[in-house]
């Protein structure tokens, strides 16, 4: 961490950390290859940044949701192979053919549109079936999946396609020794296992997200798709800190102190008066807020880092400020204000406004909004 104040506020994105957290990562799954998921802007980390420091550091594909995400890479001029997974009708189907991106299927109106673009392109569309083996979200029912896999073989034998992958994702792999876990397992090598019975013969095979990477070898397959742990951050804390599963955070969102005054006892903070000062006291003035993606839900329990000691939010979350209850210190206008890093300053981590909001550490960092600058480290 630097020590220089920052303007307003900004998110410092170590990406030596991201870097090493791939590493950790393919040691902890060598058999297969890793893929970078670098959707929602690297979950709030800046999309481009962190794609080429994946890369660079031995990830071998990079994931999106959208294909817009995926365009995006491929027109900052990201190299390999890139697969997005959240297709609506409509989608740019043509232009991820001609970009070489690999295409997540769901079903069969889906990869008649990737045929249509693949014969509009002149040119053979790469897709990967997407098995539901039990997340119930995206994803072919194993009741539609014969005919999804003939159709997909058809296509093939015309040159329309190529079935790079079958995958699936897990619905609840951060739960340790839940059995859903060994359920889809089953079902995905049962889907796998009709697939490449009816003469598919993909590339990868993968269902594997962060918390399966982490704790489960036998999910690995060829390619783990993670997410989550890349920016440092533990999947759930059931799982372990951060430096218990091997990774360190990438992100830090300080700002800078914008008032310091006292109030006295009775002083109500914030909309609403939720915060009622006990006795005479400084109040500081933290300008981030819920548009900044500071969780309202945090009002009157997150923690910052401020003068040396963790302070809660006092009151409100608003738009745009927060004040916290300096119990009189007097820390200078323009100090630091560290809401959340890897937590070795003694500052709070994104796990611990999660906890404060009652979310997951992946909306705090995914939330921060675009009026944070991301300051690259
Ligand atoms: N694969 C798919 C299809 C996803 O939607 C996601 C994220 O939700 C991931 C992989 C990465 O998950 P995680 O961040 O838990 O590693």
């Amino acid at each position: 961490m630097t020590e220089t104040a920052p303007a307003r506020a900004r998110a410092e994105i170590d990406l030596a950390a991201l870097r090493a957290n791939v590493r950790s990562l393919r040691a902890q799954a060598p058999a297969a290859a890793l893929m970078a998921v670098v959707k929602s802007d690297a979950y709030g980390h800046g999309a481009v940044p962190c794609a080429r420091a994946a890369l660079d550091a031995g990830a071998a594909w990079l994931g999106t949701a959208t294909p817009e995400e995926a365009l995006a890479l491929r027109a900052a001029g990201l190299p390999g192979r890139i697969m997005c997974w959240l297709w609506t009708p409509g989608g740019p189907w043509r232009e991820a053919v001609e970009a070489d991106l690999d295409l997540g299927i769901s079903g069969m109106w889906a990869l008649r549109e990737a045929t249509r673009a693949a014969r509009a392109a002149g040119r053979t569309a790469r897709v990967q079936l997407k098995a539901d083996t039990g997340l119930g979200r995206n994803g072919c029912q194993p009741a539609d999946w014969p005919e999804l896999v003939a159709e997909a073989r058809r296509a093939e034998t015309e040159g329309l396609v190529v079935v790079t992958g079958l995958w699936s994702h897990f619905a609840r792999a951060d739960e340790p020794g839940h059995p859903s876990i060994d359920a889809q397992l089953t079902s995905f090598r049962e889907m796998l296992a009709h697939a490449e019975g009816q003469g598919l013969r993909p590339e990868v095979r993968h269902i594997a997200n962060s918390p399966a990477t982490l704790t489960l070898p036998e999910t690995h397959f060829d390619l783990v798709r993670t997410g989550i742990a890349l920016y440092g951050i533990s999947p759930s804390p059931e799982l372990g800190t951060p430096a218990d599963l091997g990774l360190r955070p990438v992100m830090t969102l300080s700002a800078s102190l914008a008032l310091v005054k006292h109030v006295p006892a009775g002083h109500g903070v914030s909309y609403g008066h939720h915060y009622v000062t006990a006795g005479d006291t400084t109040l500081g003035l933290v300008p981030v807020g819920y548009a900044d993606g500071i969780p309202r839900h945090a009002s009157g329990t997150g923690p910052v880092l401020v003068g040396g000691k963790w302070r809660t939010v006092a009151g409100r979350v608003a738009m745009d400020q927060f004040a916290v209850d300096l119990g009189g210190d007097e820390p200078p206008v323009g100090d630091r204000v560290v809401l959340f890093g890897p937590g070795d300053h003694g500052e709070p981590t994104a796990e611990d406004w999660a906890q404060a909001a009652g979310t997951i550490a992946y909306e705090i960092v995914t939330r921060i909004g675009t009026r944070v600058p991301r300051v690259y480290v």
